[in-house]
């Protein structure tokens, strides 16, 4: 592969193959700095120059899971040590903190409770939607609502337009993690498949509900079921548009059963991350923004992937109970101020914004 003289083409506007995307991710050492640089460029051609970043809280409803995937830490059996779940008035007192600190969204973030069918998120939301009127609520994954519309006997439409007329304003698009379902077998085997996750975020989409796209790489994956997962993005996003982001989720390992078993590595190196975003930018030219996980990545690094194509810090976040009880330890609040160094280091300008990208 003749890297120089692929790069410059995709610059002009050709678009990556996906064996051309794999070669690229396989590079190391010094031969990843042109493809890091030319993704640096692509963002500056989509994105722009400015460093966005959004005021949110993280709401943490239930860490009890029916799922049980091997690489999460945080998801626990009904009768584990630890295992909680919120009744609507504790909901109800961390989005009145939530207010309290000027946030402009809410992130619901949940184990997928067994007991939970449709009436329990439309009641959740409502909830936190009265309680935070105004308020961007940007919660629930395509593997929830499937599970919501299996218990209560509805389609998965049906569920969305419950969860939209209650108050949902983005539909998270987590449970993607690879997508392949190979892979999901061995990482995720008790989620939805490949085809039942493109189906309701396009659904989700034609409704007028948009979604972040993630991808959660690192652990028992190739390079190549990574570029399967960015493909089926990329031909979404074609079809619908009605992605607001890629948000590249690294594995974190430490305390998952995944990696205490032996089956993952211990997560993607650090030449690893980076490529995955520059590639990411360079594959992915109907994505407008990608984002930093400074939770999972660490400040540092979240800097220098915001040299190689990435364009958003993500957001301020206030607790990452996930990252932590996966032996993550950088996860937690990320003050402006702090944003305001690592842009001004980059020679770029900071700006907040809302979930779906105004500049405030
Ligand atoms: S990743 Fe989500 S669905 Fe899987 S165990 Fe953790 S909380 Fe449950």
């Amino acid at each position: 592969m003749e890297i120089k003289g692929l790069l410059r083409d995709t610059l002009g506007g050709y678009r990556l193959n996906e064996k051309e995307a794999t070669g690229l991710l396989k590079l190391r050492g010094r031969d990843i700095f042109p493809v890091l640089s030319a993704a640096d460029q692509q963002r500056e051609m989509i994105a722009g120059e400015t460093v966005t970043y959004v005021r949110n809280q993280n709401i943490h409803i239930t860490n009890i899971c029916k799922n049980l995937c091997g690489f999460c830490g945080f998801g626990r059996r009904e009768d584990d040590e630890g295992a909680y779940c919120d009744d609507l008035n504790t909901i109800g007192i961390k989005t009145r903190l939530a207010l309290s600190r000027n946030v402009t969204e809410i992130c619901l973030l949940s184990g997928v409770h067994p007991g939970f069918t449709a009436d329990t998120y439309k009641n959740i939301l409502s909830m936190v939607h009265e309680t935070a009127a105004g308020i961007h609520i940007h919660a629930f994954s395509p593997d929830e609502v499937s599970h919501a519309a299996s218990k209560s006997g509805l389609s998965t439409m049906e569920v969305l337009a419950m969860m939209r007329n209650a108050g949902l304003g983005s539909l998270q698009g987590t449970a993607a993690e690879i997508l392949v379902d190979s892979v999901r077998k061995v990482i995720c085997p008790n989620k939805i498949g490949t085809a039942e996750w493109v189906r309701i975020i396009k659904e989700a989409h034609r409704m007028g509900i948009p979604t972040t796209a993630t991808i959660m790489y690192g652990s028992c994956e190739q390079a190549g079921d990574q570029v399967k997962h960015l493909s089926i993005l990329r031909d979404i996003q074609d079809e619908t548009g009605g992605f607001t982001e890629l948000v590249p989720l690294t594995y974190i390992h430490k305390d998952t059963p995944l990696y205490k078993k032996g089956i993952a590595r211990p997560g993607a190196t650090g030449m690893e991350d980076l490529l995955l975003i520059a590639v990411s930018r360079l594959f992915l030219y109907n994505f407008r923004n990608i984002q930093v996980s400074w939770g999972k990545l660490g400040l540092k690094m979240s800097e220098i992937a915001l040299a190689s194509g990435a364009n958003d810090l993500a957001g301020t976040m206030f607790t990452d109970e996930v990252s932590e009880d996966a032996g993550g330890d950088q996860a937690g609040y990320l003050d402006p101020h702090m944003m305001s160094t690592i842009s001004k280091d980059l020679n770029r300008p900071l700006r907040q914004r809302t979930t779906l990208y105004e500049l405030l």
